[in-house]
């Protein structure tokens, strides 16, 4: 193992104290990234607790990989969710997992509550708590400005707009202006501990165990992410060429799940944008991908003063969660929303999920313009939204108080559940297209399509037949295999590229010496050690709710049927060998 990766940076904001520990055990057993992770939100977590209690840790890991090998840029974050009541993770790119790495540890965790606004500055081995008064009320971008330095070490900013200071429950947390901690809430969280910012800057360096073999290892996989077309998706089009994809097979949620087919989505498509307001591309350090796809808008200071242009990162869930799912034709309006919700830090796809409730509880008169305090929501009307996401965030009026805490209070509050697009809270992602989608969805350990891919086994299953069993199997080895891949910290759009062979060479390199087998069952323990965390805190994927609209709308598979849905969940507890009880 490379020499710091096991050094464990703990803070204490109570008591403004921080230390450090080795625990080469936890690296040993569990890889890093998510594996240790889980482990050390496990060690300190106070089962059955309220999400908000300080006590609970929040755990920031890096893995064995990141800083060395291309597309390795990820940081998991773990803590307990707003969203969920339980286990939350989240992963983010951007600097952050070089600049803890290049600090010298392998993970961050915070504990405790500060009584003032803090921003947290760690240089190498010095931690020091900096006032945060006047970051207060800044947007993220705003403060990744104030903070960046000119410095020869490898700089994060990591810091919460004012949905996260003012705690709603679906706050996201920037890293480095265009990537985010996007769910489940790490920004509620972070804001609940009056944590601001954090700046990380590490100057130190990051060797492999065997230069010679990393060296030929590193030029393949560079060869083959920009010689083949392996990643071309996600440097021309990035991921809103999904539109046009999903919009094809009838996969393409439209105005709060009601259609799968969106009328306008060539308009909107990332071909279009492509072609009439994109910028340039982003990437993380040491990605020759550049998946991030930059556009510009001018957007007016007031109406009749002057423009100023401003830069948004734009991707297929957030252009789906703020765009089809709102009934929004224009790209400029889904752009301005999308920068909006970011502005004021918010997980775009929880409250695209939050405001399509919100249109269609009005329009059918479950709210009205009292409890909306005038606002008239409609399909496609971008200054309601605009206004809307203002509201929420300032929690201007009950209905936007709720709104601020999610699809699960405001539905417990105003009622409309069947049509309230999220399941266990959390806000479904932009793929009607089939079982797998919601059985992969619902029994993720964290409630993402990312996990298991669920839609990605749809697509496949409507190529070829598969059994139930396999079905089912398919949903299981790759979310076991995919917690490899978070323990690395790999970026999920590079899985092709790290292939079982190319991961065991490649940790080989860095002095761990694993095969598949291995993998593959610290891969399974790594599922099951978060199942008996959420598990103990009341988790049963069975006792769920599914809204009623999934089970209505045309999927790309076709109507789906609840019974047949609930035999397929059936199979996965008996095939993954859990019981409700676990
Ligand atoms: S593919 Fe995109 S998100 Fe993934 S590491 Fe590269 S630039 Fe970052």
């Amino acid at each position: 193992m490379t020499d710091t990766l096991s050094r464990i940076l703990y803070i204490d904001l109570s008591d403004g104290r921080s230390w450090v520990e080795d625990r080469r055990d936890l690296f040993d057993d569990r890889i890093g990234g998510l594996g240790v992770a889980v482990k050390l939100y496990s060690e300190k977590c106070k089962l059955g607790s309220d999400p908000f209690d300080p006590e609970n840790p929040v755990v920031f890991t890096v893995g064995p990989l990141n800083g060395l090998y291309p597309s390795i840029s990820k940081t998991v974050a773990v803590f307990k969710s707003p969203i969920t009541g339980t286990y939350g993770e989240s992963h983010a790119g951007g600097r952050l997992s070089i600049a803890i790495r290049m600090a010298g540890y392998g993970a961050i965790v915070i504990i405790g509550y500060s009584d003032k606004p803090v921003f947290i500055d760690i240089e190498d081995s010095n931690v020091r708590f900096r006032d945060a008064k006047p970051l207060l009320g800044l947007s993220s971008l705003e403060v990744e400005e104030r903070l960046r330095t000119c410095t020869r070490a490898m700089e994060s900013i990591v810091s919460i707009g004012l949905a996260g200071e003012r705690v709603c429950f679906y706050a996201s947390v920037n890293v480095d202006r265009y990537n985010y901690f996007g769910r489940l809430g790490l920004g509620a969280i972070l804001g609940s501990r009056n944590v601001k910012a954090l700046r990380i800057r590490g100057s130190g360096s990051i060797k492999p165990k065997d230069p010679e073999g990393y060296r030929r290892l590193f030029e393949k996989l560079y060869r083959v992410i920009v010689e083949t077309d392996a990643m071309a998706k996600y440097h021309y089009t990035g991921t809103p060429a999904n539109i046009m994809v999903l919009n094809e097979i009838g996969a393409l949620p439209t105005r709060n799940f009601r259609e799968s087919k969106f009328e306008y989505a060539e308009d909107i498509s990332g071909e279009k944008i492509g072609e009439t307001l994109l910028e340039r591309k982003a990437s993380c350090p040491l990605c020759p991908i550049g998946c991030m796809h930059i556009a510009r808008l001018r957007l007016e200071f007031a109406r009749g003063y002057e423009y100023e242009p401003i830069d948004v990162y734009y991707n297929y869930e957030s252009m789906y969660a703020l765009g089809t799912n709102l009934g929004l034709k224009n790209p400029t309006d889904i752009l301005r929303l999308i920068y909006t919700a970011n502005l004021y830090g918010f997980d775009t796809m929880l409250l695209g999920n939050v405001l399509a409730w919100m249109t269609e509880a009005y329009e059918s008169g479950l709210i009205s313009d009292s409890d909306t305090n005038g606002l008239k929501l409609s399909w496609g009307d971008i200054d309601p939204y605009l206004e809307a996401v203002k509201r929420i965030a300032y929690g201007d009026k009950d209905l936007y108080i709720y709104a601020a805490q999610g699809l699960k209070q405001l539905t417990d509050v105003y009622g409309g559940r069947d049509y309230a697009i999220q399941i266990a809270g959390n806000g479904m992602p932009g793929y009607h297209t089939g079982y797998a989608s919601i059985i992969g969805f619902l029994v993720a350990s964290r409630h993402s399509h990312n996990s298991n891919a669920g839609y990605d086994i749809d697509q496949q299953a409507l190529k070829r037949r598969y059994t139930d069993e396999e079905f089912i199997d398919r949903i299981i080895e790759e979310e076991d295999w995919r917690n490899i891949l978070v323990s690395l910290v790999a970026c999920m759009f590079s899985r092709r590229v790290y292939s079982p062979d190319v991961v065991i060479d490649a940790l080989k390199t860095v002095g761990f010496d694993y095969s598949l087998d291995e993998l593959i069952r610290i891969g399974k323990e790594i599922y099951t050690d978060i199942y008996r965390i959420k598990s103990s805190e009341g988790f049963d994927p069975r006792r769920i709710y599914v809204p009623r609209r999934l089970f209505e709308t045309p999927s790309a598979s076709g109507i789906l049927s609840e019974e047949r849905f609930r035999k397929l969940l059936d199979l996965y507890m008996e095939r993954r060998s859990i019981s409700s009880s676990t």
